[in-house]
This record gives structure tokens, sequence and C-alpha cells, in this order.
């Protein structure tokens, strides 16, 4: 088992982001960089780091920030959390303190909505970013994830330590969602294309790869919460050896239910 640090925990920021620039990557992607009115740190260890963003009730309203107390704990204030989407780092540029996000676009939410809308000069809060994993605690990386994962999935490929053996399954809705990244030769990826509303290809693919893993591996990734779930279960039947330490399959979003209205871990 790992001891956490402090690095694991989520960090309280309650920053304001202003978007730069917005571009449509592919009919389900929209790429936003937003520059911040606080320093982003974001440690290089972090794989997947992830943002607690708050979108105001109009595009152009007001950003009410819940308050963060001496322990640095958030107290929502009543209307405030219904608003909380969590998101990840695509990129992050420490000299101009900007971070990319790619939103990706379903038939309506908060989020997407808002994103779908965004131009130059909007705003919206950042509460929170962190990560629970870091590239230091594991020996081997095996990413998953459906086209909502993808940007910590392409961000964590980005920033492998030298020699850490990954594996990567990738499902995006289009061959135009695929983004090309320059991949460090003990990487691999392995990319699906599953229309939406089609049963995920994740564990069909997992199966043929055939993976042996150590005790000290770690499956890291995000999807749909059913799919998730059939996850966990096919690799605890797999892979008898893992600890549910080496586990971190998170429902990023669930089928009919908004953010707030189910468990990630579900
Ligand atoms: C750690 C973490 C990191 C994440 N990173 C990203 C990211 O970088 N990019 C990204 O796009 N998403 C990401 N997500 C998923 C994102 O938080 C959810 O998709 C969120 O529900 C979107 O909020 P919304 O306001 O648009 O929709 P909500 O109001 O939450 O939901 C409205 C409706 O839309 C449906 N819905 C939500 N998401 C999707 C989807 N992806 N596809 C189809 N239908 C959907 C819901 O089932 C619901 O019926 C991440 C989630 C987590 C937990």
């Amino acid at each position: 088992m790992h001891q956490k640090t402090s690095s694991h925990k989520k960090k309280s920021i309650n920053g304001l982001l202003t978007v730069e620039s917005s571009r449509q990557l592919s009919n389900n992607l929209i790429e936003i960089v937003f520059s911040c009115d606080k320093k982003l740190e974001i440690d290089p260890l972090w794989i997947g780091p992830h943002l607690k963003l708050l979108f105001p009730v109009a595009n152009c309203s007001e950003i009410v920030f819940p308050l963060i107390n001496e322990e640095g704990k958030i107290i929502w204030q009543e209307g405030t959390r219904e608003r909380v989407r969590t998101y990840s780092i695509r990129r992050y540029d420490e000299k101009s303190n900007t971070i990319a996000v790619h939103f990706v676009i379903h038939q309506q939410g908060v989020a997407t909505t808002w994103a779908q809308n965004a131009q130059v000069g909007d705003r919206i809060g950042l509460v929170a970013m962190g990560s629970k994993r870091r590239f230091d605690e594991i020996s081997q990386l095996t990413l998953l994830g459906d086209i909502s994962a993808m940007p910590a999935i392409c961000y964590t490929l980005e920033h492998l330590p030298a020699n850490q053996k990954t594996v990567a399954i990738i499902e995006v809705r289009d061959e135009k969602d695929k983004l090309s990244l320059a991949l460090p030769e003990y990487a691999q990826l392995h990319w699906l294309v599953t229309p939406q509303g089609s049963p995920s290809q994740i564990m069909t693919k997992l199966e043929q790869l055939q993976l042996t893993v150590d005790d000290n591996a770690l499956f890291w990734g995000g999807m749909e919460s059913s799919v998730s779930q059939s996850l966990r279960n096919f690799l605890k039947d797999h892979f008898a050896n893992l600890s549910s330490d080496s586990t971190r399959l998170i429902s990023y979003w669930r089928e009919g239910f908004a953010e707030g209205q189910f468990k990630h871990h579900d």
C-alpha cells in the first residue's frame, strides 16, 4: 500500500478563469484555453489532473465562489454545488499560466451548453484541482477511457516519466476525434472508434491485449458509469494479484444523470 502524500490532495483555489480562445476540434470536441488570475501549481507527477469548474448562471453573470476554510476545505453555499462540473487538464503552459480544457459535446448540460457558447473574455470559476495518483507510486500503467477521458489520457501520455511502461486504450466516437500525439517508444496507444450509443469495445480490446501486470501496476481511467462498473469486475476476475489500490476507474459521467446525481466510484 502506498503512502499518500500532500500532493495527492485536492488544492482549493477559487480562481477566475478567462476564456482566451475557443475552437471546435471535431463534431464532438471543443478546446477552450483559459488564463487564470491565480498561479496554477501542477505537480508534474500527477496522473490525469482534474479541475473542479464552477459555471455561472448566465455566461456573463458573476461567479459566486464557495468558501474555503482554514484547513482548505470547501464550504458550499446553496445553489453553487449544482453548477460545478469536473474536467481535466489537456495542456498547461506554466509561462503564460494558461490551461486548455477539451469539452465533449453532448445533448444538454451546464458545462456542454456553456462551452458551445463560450466567447473570448467569458469567465468561469476554478474551485479546485488535483489528482489522486502519481507516477512515482507505480510500475506499469494502463490507461482506459472514452472520449471524455481522452484529454486526461493524452495529457498523461505526454507527461510520462522516462521508461514508464504504459498501455492506453482510448475509445472515441468518430475517426476525426483522434488527437495526434508524439508517444515515447515504451508507450502503446490503441484507438477504438465506437459511434455514440453503441456498446463500448474497451473490454474486448483489453481481452485481446492479454496484458500481464505486476503487483504495483495501476489501471486508471474514466468512462460512462455502466462501462466502468463492468471493467472493474473484469479486472477483478482477470488480475487476481491486483489490490483495490491498483484500479482507479472513475465513472466520469452516467447516462441520464447530471454530475452530482451519481457517485463517481459506483
Ligand atoms: C475526474 C473527471 C475528469 C473529467 N474530464 C473531462 C474532460 O476533460 N472533458 C469532458 O468532456 N468531460 C470530462 N469529464 C466528464 C464530465 O464531468 C461530465 O461529462 C459532465 O457530466 C459534463 O457536465 P454537463 O453539465 O455538460 O452535463 P450534466 O449536467 O452533468 O449531464 C446532463 C446530461 O448529459 C449526459 N452526459 C454527461 N456527460 C456526457 C458525455 N460525455 N457523453 C454523453 N452524455 C453525457 C448525462 O448523462 C445527463 O443526461 C470528467 C469527469 C471526471 C469525474
